[in-house]
């Protein structure tokens, strides 16, 4: 059965990594997808790699930490196809400093990207979602909101996530919407991979499942928050991270 079949699903964020993964797993259970990323060539490969399956998806150029280009390509999505049911939140940036290191351009950067841009596509797509009495938003958190070493931009934004989902869902709550998050743990990316091997084993050791995860577990994880299935799940964040944020696991 396709969950998804004639949903809306906006992915931010969606041209690699995480969000794209997001994208695939939305668009094979039956959602039309649209692709939006800043780098507008990764958003159109990502977009006609899905058509190319027989999926449904377009690509949109958007940067998120514009409230006009939001409002733009919000309205455009809905003129498009009169509904939205899916938002989720996943463009980011690092610019990762020590504190005293971190520029005022970093720090907003960051912030912008991450944490504002979230809340310009949310408060967008919520009147269209209200007025269906349907509606799922899920950010992407990290692991890294509980705080992280040489990131204080960025655990200050997924942090601002956790409060900018807790507040939604309870303003949303009665209107059939949901806002959730999950927060990644250490995810297979480019970036990962490009680490040297030792630095990968002591990463690893922290990790109770003492292996990293893969882009589609979190795929999975926002195939289910995003589905009419989670209906009673509302302003949780969902750690998806093989036990990283229980504690040390080193014995
Ligand atoms: P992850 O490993 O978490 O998936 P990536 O850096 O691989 O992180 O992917 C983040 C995506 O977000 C990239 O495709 C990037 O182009 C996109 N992105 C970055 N800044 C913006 C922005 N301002 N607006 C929209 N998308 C953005």
């Amino acid at each position: 059965m396709e969950r998804y079949q004639g949903q809306v699903a906006l992915v931010t964020g969606a041209g690699q990594g995480l969000g794209r993964a997001i994208a695939e797993r939305l668009a094979e259970e039956g959602a039309h997808v649209a692709v939006a990323d800043v780098n507008g060539d990764a958003a159109a490969a990502q977009s006609k790699a899905l058509e190319h399956r027989g999926l449904a998806a377009s690509a949109h150029v958007v940067d998120v930490s514009s409230g006009p280009e939001v409002g733009a390509w919000i309205d455009s999505v809905f003129g498009q196809h009169g509904r939205i049911d899916v938002l989720v939140n996943n463009a980011g940036v690092i610019r990762d400093n020590r504190v005293e290191q971190i520029s005022d351009e970093d720090w907003h950067t960051v912030v912008d990207v991450n944490l504002t841009g979230a809340f310009y596509c949310s408060r967008a797509v919520l009147p269209h979602m209200r007025e269906q009495r349907y509606g799922r938003i899920l950010s992407m958190s990290s692991m890294s909101w509980r705080g992280n070493f040489g990131q204080v931009n960025y655990v200050a934004a997924k942090a601002g996530i956790v409060g900018l989902t807790r507040g939604l869902a309870l303003e949303a709550a009665r209107d059939g919407v949901t806002a959730n998050a999950i927060a990644p743990g250490l995810i297979e990316t480019p970036m990962l991979a490009s680490m040297n091997d030792k630095a990968r084993e002591k990463l690893i050791g922290k990790i109770p499942q003492r292996h990293t995860g893969d882009p589609t577990d979190i795929a999975e994880a926002a195939a289910f928050l995003c589905s009419r299935n989670a209906g009673y799940i509302t302003g949780v964040v969902l750690d998806v991270d093989g036990g990283i944020s229980i504690g040390s696991s080193i014995r």
